[in-house]
């Protein structure tokens, strides 16, 4: 049906062309690109053998000339940006150059500002509009399926949605003191930065980790959560009708939060530069470098995740509460494509969400959030391709 360009050969980038390669029939041919090509090529190693044709090539993605002859020269229908925030602008103006579908995990964030909104990536709406090709943003797990799952509540079981409570727990252990799941220095940028959520139409601020809640999650148990500022409330307060809270929670260990407060304390977690041995210095990249490469943690982690949503709303004047999550095991996941659950639930989506625009189904010229296409095909694809959900209609509330 189409071929599709891979832009990162980290973490979620294995999983998406793990899913491609299953799903011969929509990705025939792939091409997985990324500024260090020697990881493009172990991946393929990884993954020949079956029907999809696999390419690769080496590309820096800050240039925005050198992705526009990269794609010139493969031709994609689709490009699946799974390289890093920092990244989404220049993938988007080389995809505009060349009238190529354009597909994310995370929002735009500059590389000098832990700052993250859709503003810089809607302001290309009319641009993408007028050359006829869609961006589907923030299409991993959350963002993207805490998207559908709102999407799919609004449109099956509520006239108007008031309350939306995003739960992301990660019951898994790897065995190390301290490791983040994802690329280290986002993952920091995210959790050390103010907490935010929407409420009467505003948003309002909190300390990092100010808001602490514990939730009793199915499959996994209790766990500790925090309000933290997400990338979805933005796009969901707009797009969902009625809304007046929309909050979003992340388990953390006591463990992780202690590191992360001490790194924090001696400044290791600084996106501001600093000279060292007369070389500057990002300490939070230096960080990075010694922490354990996510990667990495798939062999040892064990345990289940847990990400789900729960709305409260009305439906023919009635009120009504609606759960619905994905329950993820690291260790399945590490025996089908060789990740643990966390990039396999942002890779798998990213794959759907291409697959989605290649069939048809979610193709509309402009630049769009997943809740604003059709979310009935995706929630089927989620069971088919290893994100199967449950639905609860009295589930346990947050307070
Ligand atoms: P990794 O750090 O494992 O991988 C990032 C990849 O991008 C690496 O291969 C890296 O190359 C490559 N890269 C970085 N800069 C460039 C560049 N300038 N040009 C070309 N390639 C580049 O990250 P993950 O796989 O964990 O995460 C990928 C994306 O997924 C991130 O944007 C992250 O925020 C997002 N994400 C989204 C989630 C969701 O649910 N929505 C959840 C988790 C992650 P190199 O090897 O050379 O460094």
């Amino acid at each position: 049906m189409g071929r599709a360009l891979i832009i990162g050969a980290g973490g979620v980038a294995s999983v998406v062309a793990h899913k491609c390669c299953q799903n011969s029939e929509v990705f025939e041919e792939i091409c997985i690109a990324s500024r260090t090509k020697s990881k493009c090529d172990a991946l393929k190693a990884k993954l020949e053998g079956g029907k999809t044709k696999i390419e690769t090539a080496q590309v820096d993605a800050d240039h925005v000339e050198e992705l526009v002859a990269l794609i010139n020269s493969y031709k994609p229908d689709i490009v699946i940006n799974v390289a890093l925030p920092y990244q989404d602008l220049t993938i988007m103006d080389a995809c505009l150059e060349t009238k190529t579908h354009y597909l994310d995990t995370a929002n735009y964030e500059p590389l000098d500002t832990a700052k993250f909104e859709y503003s810089w990536q809607w302001a290309y709406r009319e641009k993408f509009e007028k050359a006829g090709i869609t961006a589907i943003l923030g299409c991993g797990f959350d963002p993207g399926v805490t998207g559908v799952f709102s999407a799919y509540a609004q449109k099956h079981y509520f006239d108007e949605i008031h309350y939306i409570d995003i739960l992301d727990a990660n019951a898994g252990d790897h065995g190390y003191p301290f490791a983040t799941n994802f690329n280290p220095e986002i993952n920091i940028r995210e959790v050390t930065a103010k907490g935010s959520y929407i409420e009467n139409g505003e948003w309002v601020e909190t300390e990092p980790m100010e808001i602490k809640r514990v939730y009793d999650f199915p499959e996994i148990g209790e766990k500790d959560m925090y309000l933290l500022h997400h990338e979805e409330l933005e796009s969901l307060a707009l797009n969902i009708k009625g809304i007046k809270r929309i909050r979003f929670f992340m388990t953390f260990s006591e463990k992780y939060l202690t590191h992360l407060n001490v790194l924090q304390n001696v400044g290791m977690t600084s996106i501001e530069p600093i000279m060292y041995e007369g070389k500057e210095i990002v300490p939070l990249q230096f960080l990075k470098a010694v922490l354990p490469d996510p990667a990495s943690l798939g062999p040892r982690t064990k345990g289940k995740t847990n990400i789900g949503c729960i709305y409260q709303g009305v439906k023919d004047g009635k009120p009504v509460k609606y759960y619905v999550y994905n329950v993820c095991d690291h260790e399945s996941c590490y025996k089908e494509v060789g990740s643990q659950a966390i990039s396999y639930t942002t890779g798998v989506p990213a794959m759907i969400g291409a697959m989605m625009l290649l069939k048809g189904e979610w193709k509309k010229p402009g630049v769009y959030n997943v809740e604003e296409f059709n979310p009935d095909p995706f929630m089927d694809a989620l069971n088919e391709w290893g994100l199967p959900w449950q639905e609860s209609f009295a589930p346990k509330l947050v307070d």
